[in-house]
C-alpha cells in the first residue's frame, strides 16, 4: 500500500482503504512524509487536490503516537480546553469539511476528539462541546479568539498549527486574529500552512511564523 509506504500507520491506512481511496495524491505524496519528519511546511494546492489529507493524515498520526504527559493533560482544568492540533480555516463550511476528515481518518484511532468552533454557533453549545477537552479544534480565527479571551481555550500544550486556506483568510481581514493565535502558541510547535498562492501577503505573515519550512508547490 502506498499510504503504507509514505510512513502512514496501520490504523490510518485501514481508515483511508475504508474511505476508498486507492493511492495518495501528488501533494499527499510530497507532503505526508515531510510532515512525518516534523518540517514545516509551505504548501500551494489548489481545492480538490487532495490536501485536506496531506495535513490531517500526518496530524493525527503525530498526535495518536506522542505521549502526552499526566501532568500535561491534568493541568486541563475544566472547562478549558487544552487541545493538541489547531486547524484554522477561512469559513464555517471548510470547517465542518475538516472536522469530518478528522473522523473518518481517525476512526481507528483512540482518544482523538474533535470539536468545530465557528461563528454563528450558540455560545452554550461550543462550550458543551469544548468540556470534552477535544485534542483536536478546527476552528475559523474570529471565533476562537473570542474563546481565548474568555479562558475556554488554551493554546500552550499545542503541538501543530495547519493554517488552510491562508490566503483566503488574509483576504478576510483575519491577518491580526492569526497573529493574536500564534502568540499564543509554544514555540516548538510544527506549522503547515496550505494556500492557492505563497506569495503577497502569505509570504510575510510566513516570514515570522515558520521554522525553516519545506516549500511544495503543486
Ligand atoms: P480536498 O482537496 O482536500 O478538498 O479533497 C478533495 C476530495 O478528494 C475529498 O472529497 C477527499 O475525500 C478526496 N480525496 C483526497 N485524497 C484522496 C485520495 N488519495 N484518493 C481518493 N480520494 C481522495
Amino acid at each position: 500500500n502506498e499510504f503504507a509506504s509514505l510512513g502512514l500507520s496501520a490504523p490510518i491506512v485501514s481508515a483511508l482503504t475504508a474511505a476508498g481511496y486507492t493511492q495518495p495524491t501528488p501533494v499527499q505524496r510530497r507532503a505526508i512524509p515531510a510532515a512525518l519528519e516534523g518540517r514545516d511546511l509551505l504548501v500551494s494546492s489548489p481545492t480538490g487536490s487532495g490536501k485536506t489529507a496531506a495535513f490531517m493524515l500526518p496530524a493525527i498520526q503525530r498526535l495518536s503516537t506522542e505521549t502526552v504527559s499526566g501532568a500535561d493533560r491534568s493541568r486541563s482544568r475544566y472547562p478549558v480546553a487544552r487541545p493538541r492540533l489547531l486547524v484554522l480555516t477561512p469559513t464555517r463550511e471548510l470547517a465542518v469539511q475538516v472536522s469530518r476528515a478528522a473522523e473518518t481518518y481517525g476512526r481507528d484511532l483512540r482518544q482523538l476528539r474533535t470539536v468545530s468552533i465557528l461563528g454563528g454557533v450558540p455560545y452554550a453549545q461550543q462550550l458543551a462541546w469544548l468540556k470534552r477537552d477535544p485534542e483536536i479544534i478546527v476552528a475559523t480565527p474570529g471565533r476562537l479568539i473570542d474563546h481565548l479571551q474568555r479562558g475556554r481555550i488554551e493554546l500552550s500544550a499545542l503541538s501543530m498549527l495547519v493554517l488552510d486556506e491562508a490566503d483566503r483568510m488574509l483576504d478576510m481581514g483575519f491577518v491580526e486574529d492569526i497573529e493574536t493565535i500564534i502568540a499564543a502558541t509554544p514555540a516548538s510547535r510544527q506549522t503547515l500552512l496550505f494556500s492557492a498562492t505563497l506569495d503577497g501577503k502569505v509570504a510575510s505573515l510566513t516570514r515570522t511564523m515558520m521554522n525553516d519550512a519545506l516549500r511544495i508547490e503543486i
